[in-house]
């Protein structure tokens, strides 16, 4: 299996909560497929939902791509082998979750006693360092200050400085991107941030920017169209997947 580029698709590297991630016979090059697999609670609750993946992917692609003709750098090289792929820069993960908040919604409202749907007076980025291991439940994705990841070398200040930049620019580019393409508010999500080794280090976006990593609303009917529906057991968890990409692109899953 080969990608526009004639990259070639080799072994399975990795297979996460939601995508697989696979070796190609460009070194500096890797793909990653998303899957119909959804999770929640850090893994806790899992199911399968029709067409996710696909969806993911196709829209997922298209905010790498509309981010990058805004000059803001991500790990995306282009389509993968497969319709639910995409080929990406290979890069060494910082072990960060960024997570900018238009409103109070989620674990927000959890830590800080406000509203539900509170609009807070300025978006709002916070940090939380990423821990999936399972042998420490205590230390699931706890929030971590600026200056803690600067102590504990998880980032420069500058670096730091960089993602907050980059964050806040994304939320305008895709509260921008989100309503008027999708017709959906954003209310929060989270991205990742990896360095290129073969860029000296620079920063770029990766993993996914897709509705499994945004809270998005419709407009015209308040409903969730993200993975909230699966989180908090709604009915079925696919609508919002299917209501995007048909809008995003028109096909029918
Ligand atoms: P909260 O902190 O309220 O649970 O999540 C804030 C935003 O970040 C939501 O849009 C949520 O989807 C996203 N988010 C936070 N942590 C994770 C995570 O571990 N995985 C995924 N897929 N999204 C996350």
């Amino acid at each position: 299996m080969s990608n526009p580029k004639g990259i070639m698709r080799l072994e399975l590297l990795h297979s996460g909560k939601a995508n697989d991630v696979y070796t190609t016979s460009d070194p500096r090059y890797l793909e990653i497929e998303a899957s119909d697999r959804v999770s929640a609670g850090n893994g806790e609750k899992k199911s399968t939902i029709a067409g996710k993946g696909l969806a993911n992917s196709r829209i997922s692609s298209d905010i790498f791509k509309y981010l990058e003709s805004y000059g803001i750098p991500t790990h995306y090289a282009g389509n993968g082998s497969t319709p639910s792929s995409m080929l990406v820069k290979k890069a060494d993960m910082i072990e960060l979750e960024v997570i900018c908040r238009n409103k109070a919604l989620g674990s927000f409202t959890k830590r800080y006693p406000c509203a539900t749907n509170y609009v807070l007076s300025q978006p709002l980025v916070e940090y939380t360092y990423k821990n999936d291991n399972k042998d420490f439940p205590q230390y699931s994705d706890p929030p971590i200050d600026r200056k803690t990841i600067v102590a504990l070398g998880i980032a420069s200040e500058l670096e730091v400085q960089f993602m907050d930049f980059i964050t806040t620019r994304v939320n305008e580019l895709m509260t921008d991107y989100y309503a008027t393409r999708l017709q959906v508010q954003l209310v929060d999500f989270k991205i990742e941030f990896g360095r290129i080794p073969s860029s000296h280090g620079n920063i770029v976006i990766c993993d996914e920017v897709s509705p499994d990593t945004c809270r998005l609303i419709d407009f015209s009917t308040g409903e969730s169209f993200d993975k909230d529906r699966f989180r908090n057991s709604m009915d079925d968890p696919s609508m919002g997947y299917r209501t995007l990409l048909k809008r995003l692109t028109g096909e029918v899953i």
